[in-house]
């Protein structure tokens, strides 16, 4: 790294490392300085490699109360960064940007109280960090429970939701989140007991169950971008027509 780099990336370690498919993983990353962040936020991972840096932006799953960062990272076999991160284990080191970006926050200001956040799989990395946020602040009484979240969460297998676990339990015990895992390929998991088909297929479905219209919701939309531009069609045709109504996180480019 040049004095330069220096100046704008920590060098960070990885403190601990879970797997949950042979392409899906969680690290928690320990920084070693100030690094300040609103949920919905994304940090920069960077690896050095002859002198070159190749960095890539991660939504961040953590809250920002918590001694580390954790992000949910796909493998992207033929990817820049994603094939030398996996190769990463608990004590290796990695570069990140000292400051976070992106303007993915959940929306308090225009009166909506209700926030319909659609994703897929690693997607939903900044909704955990909305409700681990808000879920702190409601049970010290930071936050009255007056703003409502409604998760849907898409896979195409069971195993690749790797927080269905926290999510249930936070859906147990906070009186204003609902939380819906979707599979696409229902049919390799017989034992699948939830909802099935994908996260913009189901969208109609909860919003008419949940009540949620162009008045009351902002929409925030996470992950593939052909569940983004699918979910937004169907927003826009239920009246979703105001500029700040649906917020939208595009993870990559479809190649043309
Ligand atoms: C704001 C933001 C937040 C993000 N947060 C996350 C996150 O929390 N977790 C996460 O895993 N990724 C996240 N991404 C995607 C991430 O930044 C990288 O693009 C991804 O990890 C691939 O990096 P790579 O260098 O391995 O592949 P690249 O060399 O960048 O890409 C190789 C090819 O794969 C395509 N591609 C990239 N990602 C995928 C994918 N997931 N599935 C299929 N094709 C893909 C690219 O368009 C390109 O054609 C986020 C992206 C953005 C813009």
């Amino acid at each position: 790294m040049t004095p330069a780099d220096d100046k704008f990336y920590y060098h960070a370690r990885i403190t601990r490392r879970m797997d949950f498919a042979p392409d899906l993983w969680m690290i928690r990353v320990q920084l070693e300085g100030e690094f300040n962040f609103v949920p919905g936020q994304y940090a920069t991972l960077a690896l050095e490699r002859d002198g070159k840096l190749t960095q890539r932006p991660y939504s961040i799953v953590s809250a920002p109360w918590e001694s580390e960062i954790e992000l949910f990272i796909e493998l992207v076999p033929e990817g820049a960064l994603t094939p030398r991160l996996y190769a990463l284990q608990p004590g290796d080191p990695l570069l990140v940007r000292k400051t976070a970006k992106g303007r993915f926050f959940l929306d308090t200001e225009s009166g909506r109280k209700h926030h319909l956040l659609v994703s897929t799989v690693t997607g939903v990395a900044p909704f955990v960090s909305f409700v681990r946020t808000l879920a702190k602040d409601w049970r010290e009484g930071r936050f009255a429970g007056d703003h409502y979240l409604y998760l849907l969460n898409g896979a195409s297998r069971p195993w690749e939701f790797g927080y269905k676990e926290e999510l249930t339990r936070f859906e147990v015990e906070l009186p204003w989140f609902k939380y819906v895992p979707t599979v696409s390929r229902p049919w390799d998991h017989s034992d699948w007991p939830g909802e099935i088909g994908r996260a913009d297929d189901i969208l109609r479905k909860y919003a008419d169950h949940w009540e949620l219209d162009a008045t009351n919701t902002t929409a925030y939309l996470c992950g593939h971008p052909d569940m983004i531009a699918n979910s937004k069609a169907i927003l826009k045709r239920r009246g979703f027509l105001d500029r700040t109504a649906i917020k939208e996180e595009v993870y990559w480019i479809p190649p043309k």
